[in-house]
């Protein structure tokens, strides 16, 4: 107790000497930029690092429970959330007036001991399937019992893609092939290219994600799909696999994307296994000849699937918070430039298999915190929110703040939002997320992924600059992080959207402590319960990517017109589709 207080004394004293510090530098941490008044240069030095430090710390306590959507925990941030929007004079913009848009979820957990799989051959002897070693699946519809029995067809890659030329889905004759009430077995994965003409070279497009391939199938009347891994081809291991499915997953109550009985994954093995029993010969040729142009037509195999899936199901409400600070100009109720800034507020709950600890004190502490995961995008977010709301003056455009729900069970909170956004998403220039920014330091870097996919990047090479922000390219593009973070919900609905990442240079240090230091991250405390608040944390960097964000969203409420794709761009179908409706 004694040293404790100690501890906290001489912690308040460095805390206090920084924040001092902070704010003297603040007005000169928000260079000058063509293009943006003194206003919105003051409203971003207004933005205090400490303030981000106690959204984050109060996030994190142990009394949020690791913020689990559906459970109090998660109920009690929204509330926080909601309460300071209030307190700043952001307006309410969720359902009826409320801060509060309800997202209806549904839990499915598939019962591994009362599921069977088998393949039928039209000839020969039916082959039963061992649940989990061999197969994984999950009935997206929530029912809690389905039998299922229906032919299988490969599809090879599962993609329709007209921008590539490129359709599985055509059958030998050249027609689509008929899904419905079926069964498709797809390849994880896009046809492998070095040509940044063709499925964009090495870097992964959405087509890729296994995502995409069950709800291409779902869009064409499939009742379940069968997805091949193949190490190699899926970068992760069955292992990730099963692990993944082992636990409940979560979905958007009567979404329409989510319609299969059987999202299912199988072994590499077993789908030879399938191949041998269609007399289709050798998988992996198959594989290969799949990924040519012009090589693969869509067969229907002489197996059917036999499937008898039992599921515990749970359905459950949590909110999206979502206020609203609106703009100068006499058009903001009515112009397109309104800009969106996103950061979900969930985490993990609490691990229902921990122990009290060893040390006897009875304290159990499987609470997923979250405090960097997402804690850190939260309190930017609220300070962000503060400082549009307090300014001066306004940008010419209302500003939307979105703190969404279920991003970890699968960007649900904000996939919601894309679907049933606060106004339409024709109006809306911009999102800027925030996720995960380890508060150790200030940035000298930053990554962007899909702001160079805009006309607006140009503006963004500016603002970095001027920041002292070096622009980084995407390390890893097979990796398709464009379609893991809440953005992608925003830009599937047409809305230029993207995260505001730091990358590993930090002032002070070489970029090889960047790394270490968020390789210890990813390594000890990444969706761990140990991703806890540390009052030795350094929010410095946090203001200034949120001082980063305010200077770009308020430039892009006050351009001539919208931010839109490039033309080519896969999300540009889908702007051009919501500007019509
Ligand atoms: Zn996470």
């Amino acid at each position: 107790m004694h040293s404790k207080q100690i501890f906290a004394m001489v912690a308040a004293g460095i805390l206090s000497a920084s924040a001092a510090h902070a704010q003297q530098s603040a007005a000169n941490q928000v260079p000058e930029i063509p293009g943006l008044p003194q206003a919105a240069r003051t409203a971003a030095a207004s933005i205090d690092p400490e303030k981000i430090r106690a959204h984050v710390r109060f996030l994190s306590l142990d009394l949020l429970e690791g913020r689990g959507p559906g459970q109090r925990g998660a109920e009690l941030a929204a509330e926080y959330i909601a309460t300071q929007f209030a307190l700043d004079g952001v307006e309410p913009a969720g359902d009826n007036g409320t801060y509060f848009q309800r997202v209806p979820l549904v839990a499915v957990h598939t019962i591994e001991d009362k599921t069977r799989f088998s393949f039928v051959p039209a000839d020969g002897r039916q082959v039963d399937l061992a649940y989990g070693t061999e197969i994984v699946s999950k009935d997206q519809t929530g029912q809690a019992a389905a039998d299922l029995d229906a032919p299988v067809v490969f599809v090879g890659y599962g993609i329709h893609a007209p921008e590539y030329n490129w359709d599985d889905y055509a059958g030998p004759n050249h027609t689509e092939i008929d899904l419905k009430g079926k069964i498709a077995l797809v390849i994880v994965n896009e046809p492998p290219s070095e040509d940044e003409k063709f499925f964009k070279g090495k870097a992964l497009t959405y087509y890729g994600r296994w995502t995409y391939k069950y709800e291409e199938a779902a869009r064409r009347g499939a009742v379940g799909v069968l997805i091949v891994h193949r190490t190699d081809l899926a970068s992760y291991g069955w292992e990730v696999v099963r692990n993944s499915q082992a636990i409940e997953k979560s979905y958007l109550q009567g979404d329409p994307n989510a319609t299969l009985r059987a999202a299912a994954w199988i072994q590499h093995d077993v789908a030879q296994r399938l191949f041998t029993l269609a007399g289709l010969g050798n998988l992996d040729q198959a594989i290969d000849q799949a990924g040519k142009p012009g090589a693969f037509h869509a067969v229907e195999l002489p197996v059917r699937l036999r499937a008898h899936i039992e599921s515990r199901v749970r359905r459950y409400v949590s909110a999206n918070v979502v206020g609203r600070v609106p703009g100068a100009s006499a058009a903001e109720q009515t112009g397109n430039q309104a800009v969106l800034y996103s950061a979900h507020y969930d985490h993990l709950g609490i691990d229902p298999d921990a122990k009290p600890d060893a040390n006897g004190c009875g304290k159990l502490d499987g609470i997923y915190n979250g405090a960097a995961d997402n804690g850190t995008g939260c309190g930017i977010l609220l300070e962000l929110a503060r400082a549009f709301a307090q300014s001066s003056q306004r940008p010419p455009h209302a500003v939307y703040f979105a703190s969404v729900t279920a991003e970890e069970q699968g960007l649900l909170g904000s996939q919601y939002l894309g679907m049933h956004p606060p106004i339409p998403a024709a109006r809306i220039a911009l999102d800027l997320n925030y996720d995960m920014l380890l508060p150790i330091g200030i940035p000298r870097s930053v990554s962007l992924g899909g702001a160079e996919r805009m006309d607006f990047w140009p503006t963004v090479q500016t603002v970095a600059h001027a920041f002292d922000l070096a622009l980084l390219p995407d390390p890893t593009p097979g990796a398709g992080h464009y379609y893991r973070s809440d953005h992608f919900s925003l830009a599937r609905v047409g809305i230029p959207a993207f995260s505001v990442d730091q990358g590993e240079l930090f002032e002070g240090h070489t970029p090889e402590w960047g790394r270490a230091q968020a390789e210890d991250y990813v390594d000890h405390h990444y969706h761990q319960p140990s991703d806890e608040y540390r009052s030795d944390w350094d929010f410095r960097g946090n203001a200034k990517l949120a001082r980063f964000g305010l200077v770009l969203g308020w430039l892009a409420s006050s351009q001539p017109t919208s931010v839109e794709w490039l033309s080519g761009d896969e999300f540009e179908a889908a702007r051009k589709a919501s500007q019509t409706k």
